[in-house]
C-alpha cells in the first residue's frame, strides 16, 4: 500500500483516495478554515489599505488646500508689510530732509553770528575807550569850572557884589556857599 504525508499536521498515512491530501477530517477541515481565515484575512487588509489609500489621497487635498491658503495669506501678510515698511521708510527720509535743511540753516546762522562777533567786541572796545576819554573830559571840565566858581566868588566878595540870581541857583545846587561878604540885596 502506498503512504502519503498530510500536508497539514505531517502524519504519514494511507490515503483512501488518489487525491486526499490530509490524513483526517479534522485536518481537511481545520485547512479550510485556515485558508478562508486568510483569505478574509487579505480581503480585510485589501479594505484597509485601500482606506488608508483614500485617507492619504484626502489629507494631501487638505494639506495642499490649507497650504494654498497659508502661503496667500502669508503672501498677503508679507505685502502689507513691506508697504508699510517702505511708507514709514520715506516719511522718516521726507523727515530727515526736514531736519538737515534746519541744521543748515542754524549751521549758516550760527557762521554769521561767529562772523559778527569779533566785529561786535572791536565795537565795544571802541565805546569803552570812547567812554573813558569823555569821563577823563568830564573831570577836567569840572575841575576848570570849581576853579573858576572859585575865583568868582573871591572876586564878588572883594568888590562886595551879591552872586547873581543864575550864578546863586548854581551854588545851590551843588551846596556850595552862596553869600558873598556883602549883604544881599
Ligand atoms: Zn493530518
Amino acid at each position: 500500500m502506498e503512504t502519503t504525508t498530510c500536508r497539514l499536521c505531517g502524519t504519514v498515512f494511507e490515503p483512501r483516495r488518489t487525491t486526499q491530501k490530509y490524513c483526517s477530517p479534522t485536518c481537511s477541515r481545520r485547512h479550510r478554515d485556515r485558508e478562508w481565515r486568510n483569505r478574509h484575512h487579505d480581503d480585510t487588509t485589501q479594505t484597509l489599505r485601500a482606506q488608508l489609500e483614500s485617507a492619504v489621497i484626502e489629507n494631501r487635498v487638505i494639506l495642499e488646500a490649507t497650504t494654498a491658503k497659508f502661503q496667500m495669506q502669508l503672501d498677503a501678510a508679507e505685502r502689507k508689510a513691506r508697504d508699510r515698511l517702505t511708507f514709514q521708510a520715506n516719511r522718516n527720509e521726507r523727515e530727515t530732509d526736514v531736519l538737515r535743511t534746519r541744521l543748515r540753516d542754524l549751521a549758516s546762522i550760527n557762521v554769521d553770528i561767529a562772523c559778527e562777533v569779533p566785529e561786535l567786541k572791536a565795537q565795544i572796545t571802541e565805546l569803552q575807550l570812547e567812554n573813558a576819554r569823555l569821563i577823563h573830559s568830564q573831570r577836567a571840565d569840572f575841575q576848570d569850572f570849581t576853579q573858576i566858581a572859585g575865583r568868582l566868588f573871591e572876586l564878588c566878595s572883594r568888590l562886595g557884589l551879591p552872586l547873581d540870581k543864575a550864578t546863586k541857583e548854581i551854588f545851590q545846587r551843588r551846596g556850595w556857599r552862596t553869600s558873598t561878604l556883602v549883604p544881599e540885596q
